[in-house]
């Protein structure tokens, strides 16, 4: 793959997130009553779009109701200069969190995508993924005070006495792998989820867990998904996931052998595909992945290599 990271849905950095300046609570005061401010609400995880559904996006000017009715607004960047902030409307009612944001309906950024610019849709799923985290963490796990935002909504702290733990936004990474046989023919690994479309495969996947780097995920979700031994793990790109909180890693590994043996829990079923099956299917209108995805991109990616 190795492709422009801004081919891939979700992420680009297209904000300058401004690390240094939303450290300060003046300047972030600032620019909250700053007419070249631009306010994004959201409501429970979803884009408050207008009746074309496009987001909604709000100057600070003139916005004291709105922000005055918000649980969390949090700092999202500097976009050519004008600070983007969050407003989280979660603590209302539908219909009350469309009439505060001048909205039409609340729609999910994943059902808006195929017609947003690639910066909407980074910054949607950005503001989607920073205000969720915000309602999850309200508490302290480890004195059970109540926390704050702080660093314009990029860390929460603790009130309670003595303790002033420090929350940061967690980031739960996945890998996502393209594993090839060996030898020729050339095919690649394909594996049906329980719960999947019937005919749908996908690439396998799953959670790094604690104590592992990235290549000993691959390595175990493959041997526990697909009883398949890899080798030659390549890292290929990695996707912002915020849904609510994933980050994608994306490789290409290789199988030892062509033997197969699924779990039959997650995966029923896993089969090695030719590059002439998967351009059929897609011919024949059996889309390979979520257009949004990185799964989507390591497949069309392994595709388009000569046979
Ligand atoms: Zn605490």
């Amino acid at each position: 793959m190795r492709t422009d990271e801004r081919t891939l849905a979700y992420g680009g950095g297209w904000l300058d997130r401004a690390g240094a300046l939303r450290a300060d609570p003046g300047w972030i005061a600032a620019r909250l009553t700053d007419p070249e401010s631009v306010l994004l609400p959201l409501w429970r995880d979803r884009c408050l779009v207008s009746a074309d559904r496009a987001p909604v996006r709000r100057s600070a000017a003139g916005a004291a109701e709105l922000r005055a009715a918000a649980d969390e607004t949090v700092f999202l960047g500097l976009d050519a200069g004008r600070a983007l902030f969050a407003v989280d409307l979660s603590g209302r009612g539908e219909a009350e969190a469309c009439a505060l944001a001048g909205a039409a309906e609340a729609v999910d950024v994943r059902a808006l995508v195929g017609g947003l610019g690639a910066a909407e849709a980074a910054v949607q799923a950005y503001a989607k993924g920073l205000l969720h985290w915000h309602r999850g963490q309200r508490f302290c796990g480890g004195c059970g005070a109540a926390t704050v935002a702080r660093d314009g909504g990029h860390t929460r702290s603790c009130t309670g006495a003595g303790c002033g733990r420090l929350l940061f936004p967690r980031i739960e990474p996945a890998v996502i792998v393209l594993v090839e046989a060996p030898g020729e023919p050339e095919r690649c690994l394909l594996a049906r989820h329980r719960g999947a479309a019937e005919g749908s495969w996908s690439t396998l996947a799953g959670f790094v867990e604690v104590g592992e780097s990235l290549e000993d995920a691959v390595r175990r979700e493959l041997a526990e998904e697909a009883g398949v031994t890899v080798v030659d793990v390549a890292y290929q790109g990695s996707q912002a996931w915020p849904f609510p909180a994933g980050l994608m890693v994306g490789f290409r590994a290789t199988a030892a052998s062509t033997e197969v043996r699924v779990d039959g829990d997650e995966v029923v079923d896993a089969r090695w595909f030719t590059r002439a099956e998967l351009r059929e299917r897609v011919a024949a209108g059996r889309p390979l992945g979520r257009i949004d995805s990185i799964d989507h991109h390591l497949l069309h990616g392994w595709l388009a290599a000569d046979d």
